[in-house]
């Protein structure tokens, strides 16, 4: 469902991703792990056009992001992304939060949204929190709604920055939860995390990556128990 293809980005001088290639299948959970700067957010951002690469190709399900046809806000509707912060909209109430892409973008009628925001809202366990606002919201609370609100538009691919890094440790399950239930049920996901339980029992693959390259892609238990690369281990021993 996606391709990357000899990906570069550098910001100035500072080549923050180099020659980087993956291809990623359709219901695929891929984990991205590497060391602070090492270009994970870039990529990512790479994927839904936040960031523009210098060179390269990416295709998603076999339409080029680079092609000057290719309409960004299309791109972004079917490829949704949860940050580590989760960039609310604070004015608006959480139901409203969820309804507004799909109205916007989309075109749908209040109706149809609400009705899709609240099956999402039962779907991440916060029904009870539709006219909720924001800043009342625990940090797993809002997470959730942020999935809720990237699902809303009905992607095909969901990226996941650290998106439970800002969180309280007691909180960090419930969000998990939530990916997790999205990967049985087949949503094609990115993830960056510093979760290795997560990484080692929902990815498919792992991406370890070190000064915007790739160093390896494996399945996790390969990845955890026999790493190839030196770096690689000296990674694990720091996190594991
Ligand atoms: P972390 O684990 O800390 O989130 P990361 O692997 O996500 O790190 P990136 O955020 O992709 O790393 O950053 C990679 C490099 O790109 C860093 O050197 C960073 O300073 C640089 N960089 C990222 N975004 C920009 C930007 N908008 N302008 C200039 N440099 C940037
Ligand atoms: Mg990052």
């Amino acid at each position: 469902i996606i391709q990357v293809k000899d990906l570069s980005k550098s910001f100035g001088s500072n080549v923050v991703l180099s020659d980087i290639n993956m291809e990623i299948g359709r219901n695929e959970v891929v984990v991205v792990i590497g060391p602070s700067g090492s270009g994970k957010s870039t990529f990512l951002r790479c994927l839904n056009l936040l960031e523009t690469p210098q060179a390269g190709d990416i295709t998603i399900e076999g339409r080029s992001l680079m092609d000057k046809g290719t309409k960004i806000e299309e791109v972004r509707a079917e490829v949704g992304m949860v940050f580590q912060q989760f960039n609310l909209f604070p004015h608006l109430k959480v139901i409203d939060n969820i309804m507004l892409s799909p109205m916007k973008v989309k075109k749908w009628t209040a109706e149809a949204a609400r009705k899709k925001a609240m099956e999402l809202l039962g779907k991440v366990g916060l029904a009870d929190k539709a006219n909720a606002y924001p800043t009342s919201l625990s940090g797993g609370q809002a997470q959730r709604v942020a999935i809720a609100r990237a699902l809303a538009m009905e992607p095909k691919i969901m990226l996941f920055d650290e998106p439970t890094s800002a969180l309280d440790p007691e909180m960090i399950g419930e969000v998990l939860g939530v990916m997790k239930d999205l990967a049985r049920e087949g949503m094609t996901m990115v993830v960056v995390t510093h979760e290795m339980g997560f990484a080692r029992e929902v990815g498919n693959r792992i991406v370890f990556m070190e000064q915007g390259r790739i160093l390896e892609i494996s399945p996790p238990s390969e990845l955890f128990d026999q790493p190839k690369h030196e770096r690689t281990k000296a990674f694990l021993s720091k996190v594991l």
